[in-house]
């Protein structure tokens, strides 16, 4: 039966401070209340689970074993602060990398819900109960495709994309402002 709740949030941008194919574990700065929100969402029994694309991977930037050390020290800080992340899932790929290994039409590359369905399955969640939490556009498509609710980050005031905002259902400043619209559920 799928009767769990998960939050699925995008990495870069969204739990930490975007760096453009951020490719070293010292890169790694968490955002203002990105930790208290998922604590929150935590207590509230939901499963945590980072969905990210990092085709960094397929351009030639870092490698899959880096990415791991930065995952691995991203869990580090996060469990630090409390927080057991469930699962991250990762997409490596792109048409347009250079590693030939990654330079495919793969079908878990956001906007594809791949990466979402295949937690979802896993721990029997209800995707209809569960968040998809994002900075980008490709990340309300994928919420939406997965069938969760979908919501927008937009952490700097000065990006203003209503186009960007009308496909979230909720828009919030940060992750415990999240976890705020959805304590009373
Ligand atoms: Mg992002
Ligand atoms: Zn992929």
């Amino acid at each position: 039966m799928r009767d769990k709740k998960a939050v699925f949030l995008d990495r870069d941008g969204t739990i930490v401070v975007h760096e453009p194919y951020l490719s070293s574990p010292d890169q790694l700065k968490l955002l203002p209340y990105a930790a208290e929100g998922l604590r929150l969402f935590q207590k509230m029994g939901y499963f945590v689970f980072i969905i990210t694309n990092q085709s960094g991977i397929a351009r030639g930037f870092f490698d899959e074993e880096r990415l791991l050390l930065i995952h691995d020290k991203l869990l580090t800080m996060l469990q630090k602060e409390g927080i057991t992340v469930n699962g991250i899932y990762y997409c490596p790929h792109h048409t347009e990398g250079v590693v030939e290994q990654y330079k495919v039409a793969c079908n878990c590359r956001k906007p594809k819900p791949k990466m979402i369905l295949d937690a979802a399955n896993k721990y029997h969640v209800d995707l209809s109960q569960s968040l998809m939490i994002g900075d980008a556009a490709v990340d309300m498509q994928a919420g939406k495709n997965a069938g969760c609710i979908c919501v927008l980050v937009k952490s700097s005031p000065s990006d203003t994309s209503d186009e960007l905002s009308k496909s979230a259902d909720y828009v919030v400043q940060d992750l415990r402002e999240a976890a705020g619209i959805f304590g009373v559920m």
